[in-house]
């Protein structure tokens, strides 16, 4: 377990498993309620944690199955209901505690801690990121990125089409935050971003291929 962020109204803890997915959990530090943010294989830190933390939601970036492998575990032990976005749900065979909407825009609160839904299609079609608002002045603002956006790039892409709508996602919803928000991905190490606003910018700048898809760095060689 890491501890990513400890603010006046709510903290957040990290817990690597399955295949180096991250997986996030919040608690209102008044209420002691939180929200789960992702479902690796083998959740076992993650559980440990949510046993002595009042989980009241389960978000899920998309529907890879890398981020999903544990959802029954954990679903068996918080008792709690599920978001997931529309395009994505499919992947989801029962959630018998209820469902969340995550419908682009949409607000999820739980004691004092208020996310917001983004719709990011593009790495899937469902994709959501999830945004942490600061409610509190010097509160760090968060987003949950899943595998949206990372260090030095986007998510993988399975075609063209989806590259272009992966990066308008990203362009339009992502890299309009505030840029002093700490960008929190399903693998891999944390970004800003402003971080992210400056690669995009190197990536804009240079020459790149009409097919670009797959595995792309914003300042890689795509011509
Ligand atoms: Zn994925």
């Amino acid at each position: 377990m890491t501890k990513v962020y400890e603010g006046e109204l709510w903290n957040i803890q990290s817990f690597v498993s399955g295949f180096e997915n991250n997986a996030y959990l919040l608690t209102c530090n008044r209420t002691g309620q939180g929200i789960v943010i992702d479902t690796p294989d083998q959740p076992f830190e993650l559980l440990e944690a949510a046993a002595i933390t009042d989980v009241q939601a389960v978000l899920i970036t998309h529907n890879h199955m890398d981020h999903l492998q544990g959802i029954e575990d954990v679903i068996r032990q918080v008792q709690a209901p599920v978001g997931i976005g529309a395009e994505d749900a499919h992947a989801l065979t029962s959630r018998p505690f209820g469902e969340v909407d995550v419908a682009d825009g949409s607000m999820v609160s739980i004691g004092d801690i208020t996310l917001r839904s983004i719709a990011t299609p593009g790495h899937t079609p469902g994709s959501t990121c999830y945004m942490l608002p600061s409610e509190q002045p010097g509160a760090v603002p968060h987003v949950f990125s899943g595998d949206t956006l990372f260090p030095g790039g986007p998510g993988k892409s399975g075609s063209p089409q989806a590259f272009d709508q992966l990066v308008s996602s990203i362009e339009a919803s992502l890299l309009t935050l505030p840029e002093r928000t700490v960008v929190l991905p399903g693998h891999g190490q944390s970004t800003t971003i402003k971080e992210s606003q400056t690669e995009f910018s190197e990536f804009r700048s240079r020459p790149r291929r009409k097919d670009l898809f797959g595995d792309v760095t914003w300042t890689g060689d795509n011509s």
